[in-house]
């Protein structure tokens, strides 16, 4: 079943990698090198970007991470910039949480299908209409989104929120994955009203394909984000955000491995692990097509060639309202006060 959302918006075609020779891409890559030390800057990626963007990350001392671990590297690094390769509510995080560096991005077009999918005007009526609920939004939001909410969440941290406002008897409403907030919701049996967006990459998995690939791979785990449909998630052996299921790929002693996620996270699953296999869980069913097919279009976005004009270009940095992200950093903090607290 398709979402009341999902045709709302017209998605990217999925970019095919840079054509260029090894020598080309070497000569790019040292180029990018030598402008991260020239600028003061730090590369950070998402583990859905290209594995050769994530590789130049690990090559210059920035960081290949989840999408708060990103921001927080970011903050902590010593350099007065930093170029994020990812989705644009990432370079607004890290705004966020470091306003006095200078961010930008290989491309401001790389945006999500959830940030998308809640705009703040619609967003900020429904939740007027509900105030005496607890306004919790994934990180894949606006910064406007997150201004308007009183916990900004990621999925590594999600559960055990909701958890905590359900044992304080609040009520929630949650924004933007319906798949997801549908996963907690039955976790914590916590009272959820939940914002119908959806993943496009998550929302395109197929539990009866996958059915008939667990039975070709008995040995198999598999490994699915919650963003994924209830009917995938329920053929999980783990369920977690990206680095939980990058630990899981890593820790368990399965050989084989189907994982329903973005496939750009195989990178990191196969650097821990080079001798295990990693299957990509079906998206389109025997026949049928998909959008994604596993890969976001918008992190497909960030390119070489992009990321070694990130300099040059004008219309790629980061800019936000400094009334909005200071409003934004309140329950950003909150989820990072909380995290903290956690791991005393
Ligand atoms: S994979 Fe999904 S959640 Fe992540 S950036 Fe792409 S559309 Fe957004």
């Amino acid at each position: 079943m398709s979402s009341p959302l999902a045709e709302k918006f017209e998605y990217p075609a999925t970019l095919p990698p840079e054509s260029m020779s090894s020598e080309e891409k070497e000569s790019l890559r040292e180029s990018i090198k030598a402008m991260l030390i020239r600028e003061d800057a730090a590369l950070v990626a998402h583990y859905y970007t290209d594995p050769d963007i994530q590789s130049l990350a690990e090559e210059t001392g920035g960081c290949v991470a989840d999408s708060l671990e990103m921001a927080r590297f970011g903050n902590q690094h010593n350099g007065s910039s930093l170029i994020v390769a990812g989705v644009k509510f990432m370079g607004e995080t890290s705004k966020i949480l470091s306003p006095e560096k200078r961010i930008l991005m290989p491309t401001l077009d790389a945006t999500c299908s959830l940030d998308l999918s809640c705009p703040i005007d619609e967003f900020s009526t429904f939740c007027d209409q509900y105030s005496d609920r607890t306004v919790v939004v994934y990180a894949n939001t606006s910064a406007a989104v997150k201004a308007r909410a009183d916990w900004v969440v990621t999925s590594g941290i999600a559960l055990d929120v909701i958890d905590h406002l359900e044992a304080e008897g609040k009520k929630v409403i949650w924004a933007p994955d319906r798949h997801l907030g549908n996963y907690i919701q039955k976790q914590t049996g916590a009272d959820m009203l939940l914002w119908q967006g959806e993943c496009i990459v998550h929302d395109e998995f197929k539990s009866k394909a996958l059915a008939e690939l667990i039975i070709q791979n008995p040995d198999a785990a598999v490994l699915v984000h919650p963003e994924s449909p209830a009917s995938v998630i329920e053929l999980a052996d783990v369920v977690g955000s990206t680095t939980q299921l990058i630990t899981a790929s890593r820790e368990l002693a399965n050989q084989q491995f189907i994982v329903a996620t973005d496939m750009g996270i195989v990178y990191k699953m196969q650097q821990y692990s080079p001798d295990k296999i990693f299957i990509a869980a079906p998206t389109g069913g025997t026949g049928a097509t998909c959008r994604s097919c596993a890969h976001c279009p918008w992190m497909r976005m960030n390119s070489l060639s992009l990321l070694a004009n990130a300099f040059e270009n004008t219309d790629n940095e980061i800019f936000i309202d400094p009334v909005l992200a200071e409003r934004a950093m309140i329950p950003l903090q909150r989820m990072l006060d909380f995290s903290a607290e956690q791991k005393r």
